[in-house]
């Protein structure tokens, strides 16, 4: 028997099912549950436990770890009778690592303190291959004496792990990542159809724009995307457009401008709303492409 602590899982999907797996790489003993029955056979497959319900899967964890697509989600498992406020025990560590609205995490915080249940949002950046290969970044918010208790556990999932500060910070800093990153993905869009027009040998370009000043880990991440016009998620649209609603919300309560990544907004919703939101956030280039009058057959 392992004497680390016990873990519960809920949410195994793209990023959580690669996350759980290198916990139990890591010797942890992991129980899950998620919506999709062929997640929860990969999970016993590799060595955890699927549960049957939330009540189940947390009823004997010492930490249990939730990663599902945005705030109301987050809300639908932690609360109510079947939830997991109701259903873990006193003195539990419930770290959310799914990317929310940084009051969503306040007030999960504040609830689960009325249980005796710590929380900390620790939000990731990294994608599936950040998952894959335990290198993400990880935000936290959250009391530091549990941050430290977490710090063990945080380090088989990611490289960059930091307390940004109290609860909610881990999700506004996320918000930032988030603008980065499509404001980031959206120039290199703009750039391929720029190159490409201009009858320069794409592969060539970018491979030197990615030794200089222009090199990005998305550059680096997506360039095959973008060349391979492949746009299997990876990390969908619809959760980059949630993602630009909280950082574009957030920022208007703080009184921040956000000229560019606003336009970038509305061009992640412009995608989606063409029926491209099951697609990886590099389709941002489908969007320039179709602004471009660029030649299809991509
Ligand atoms: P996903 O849609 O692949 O997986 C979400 C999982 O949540 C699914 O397996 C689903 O079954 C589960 N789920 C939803 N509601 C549930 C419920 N009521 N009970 C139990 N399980 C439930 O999403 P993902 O790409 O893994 O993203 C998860 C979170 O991580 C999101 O907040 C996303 O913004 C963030 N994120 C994703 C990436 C990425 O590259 N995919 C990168 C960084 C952060």
């Amino acid at each position: 028997m392992s004497n680390l602590p016990k873990i519960a899982w809920i949410g195994l999907g793209i990023m959580g099912s690669p996350m759980a797996e290198n916990l139990i790489k890591a010797g942890y003993p992991v129980t899950g549950f998620t919506l999709e029955s062929d997640k929860l056979e990969r999970l016993a497959a590799a060595g955890g436990t699927a549960a049957g319900s939330i009540a189940e899967a947390v009823a004997d964890a010492d930490i249990v770890i939730t990663m599902v697509p945005a705030s109301p989600q987050v809300e639908a498992i932690a609360y109510g009778p079947d939830g997991i406020l109701e259903n873990a025990r006193p003195h539990t560590l419930l770290i959310d690592m799914s990317s929310i609205t940084p009051q969503t995490s306040i007030d999960l915080a504040q609830a689960a303190a009325a249980k005796s249940i710590r929380v900390l949002d620790a939000p990731v950046s990294g994608g599936e291959a950040g998952a894959l290969e335990a290198v993400l970044s990880i935000m936290v918010g959250g009391d530091q004496a549990d941050f430290d208790a977490a710090r063990p556990l945080l380090e088989t999932l990611g490289k960059t792990i930091v307390r940004c500060g109290p609860h909610g910070s881990g999700q506004t800093v996320k918000a930032a990542n988030q603008l980065i990153v499509a404001v980031n993905i959206q120039a290199c869009a703009e750039a391929v159809v720029f190159l490409e027009k201009s009858g320069v040998d794409l592969t060539a370009a970018l491979d030197v724009l990615a030794g200089g000043l222009a090199g990005s880990t998305v550059l680096a991440r997506k360039k095959d995307n973008f060349t391979n016009r492949d746009f299997r998620p990876g990390f969908r649209i619809d959760l980059h457009h949630k993602d630009m609603g909280i950082v574009t919300d957030a920022a208007r309560t703080v009184g921040a401008a956000l000229p560019v990544g606003t336009v970038v907004a509305g061009l992640v919703a412009s995608l989606r709303a063409q029926g491209d939101g099951g697609l990886d956030h590099s389709a941002l280039l489908r969007g320039v492409e179709r602004l471009s009058g660029h030649p299809t057959g991509h």
